[in-house]
């Protein structure tokens, strides 16, 4: 649902969309529109000194209320030219229906929240939105973090309450590799979906705790790779053979991506449900106190060469002899 919005006598239009800048000047033209969500708040230059941009202003606008980081920076200015300021940008609003925002307003909140501050000096992930998440196994929420240096994102699935008071309690964690064909078509080739399972019920259970769905598919090869690893593990190659053979490491994925959700979420000791020795050395190398919290596997005909291999080759902690 579109709104119109008459034009002003002159008015100069920035547009920042993904650190790429379009500038245009615009008198005398038609209306515009914008949608209805894009104009939960107008912000102005500040009438106080303050120390963020116009840019940034906008950016952490539009994260905070949970939409896209991309806005309109519109410059108005006055008939003479002059940039409109106080009671003139006040009286323009309410004739147009705009709601007034200060930057220096904006730099309150962040100073007040500073969980959604961003620090653009290190590479470091930074919460984009928080959603309610009920599913199958309980009520849960969904956090997004993006990284704005690199534009990687990060996707978590959390329950409980996070503060700092509670930063020596232990959290029950899961840090999960994607796999597309474990996950959503509950495959019985791996273990993943069944792990999955078993950490959401786990948290559902305790109350509290953090799952990281890590796009790190394939053990970090990626879907196409994975399955062209599938092919030659059904003429015999097992899963690290077949990755060798591929000409890629037999597991490629990295951790650090966490260490700044984990701060994020006041988490300094973990529960960590996982078999995996390399997940669980990759959080202490961080300095968190972690605590193996063992997933049962569910152990299949289809997938005993599978865990067999994870056993023997990578070191994985899996009780074989439980089957399913
Ligand atoms: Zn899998």
């Amino acid at each position: 649902m579109g709104v119109q919005i008459s034009p002003l006598p002159t008015v100069a239009i920035k547009l920042i969309a993904s650190g790429v800048t379009f500038s245009a000047s615009m008198t005398k033209s038609p209306s515009f529109s914008l949608s209805a969500s894009s104009r939960m708040m107008t912000i102005f230059p500040s009438m106080r000194s303050c120390t963020i941009s116009g840019t940034d202003a906008t950016v952490d606008l539009c994260r905070i209320a949970n939409q896209q980081p991309i806005g309109i920076i519109c410059e108005i200015l006055n008939e003479d030219g002059s940039m409109a300021r106080g009671d003139q940008i006040f009286n323009i609003a309410k004739n147009y229906n705009l709601k007034v925002g200060t930057i220096a307003e904006l730099a309150s909140y962040l100073e007040n929240n500073p969980e959604w501050v961003r620090r653009l000096e290190e590479p470091r992930f930074v919460m984009e939105s928080f959603v309610n998440f009920p599913c199958q196994y309980g009520d849960f929420q969904l956090a997004h973090f993006r990284n704005f240096k690199t534009q990687e994102d990060l996707t978590i699935i959390c329950k409980g309450e996070f503060t700092q008071a509670l930063q020596d309690e232990k959290t029950l964690v899961r840090l999960h590799s994607e796999c597309l064909t474990g996950d959503v078509f509950r495959s019985f080739r791996c273990d993943c979906g069944d792990q999955l399972q078993f950490a959401l019920e786990e948290i559902e259970k305790r109350g509290r705790g953090l799952i990281f769905y890590l796009r790190q598919e394939g053990r970090g090869i990626g879907l196409s790779n994975k399955l062209k690893a599938y092919a030659l593990q059904d003429q015999g190659h097992d899963t690290v053979e077949a990755n060798l053979i591929l000409g890629l490491p037999a597991d490629a994925r990295v951790y650090d991506q966490v260490q700044d959700v984990l701060n994020f979420f006041y988490v300094k000791n973990v529960d960590l449900m996982t078999n995996n020795p390399k997940k669980i050395q990759a959080l202490k190398e961080m300095g968190f106190g972690v605590e193996r919290f063992p997933v049962q596997s569910r152990v299949r005909k289809q997938n005993l060469n599978y865990l067999s291999t994870k056993v023997k080759k990578m070191g994985h902690d899996i009780d074989l002899t439980k089957k399913d």
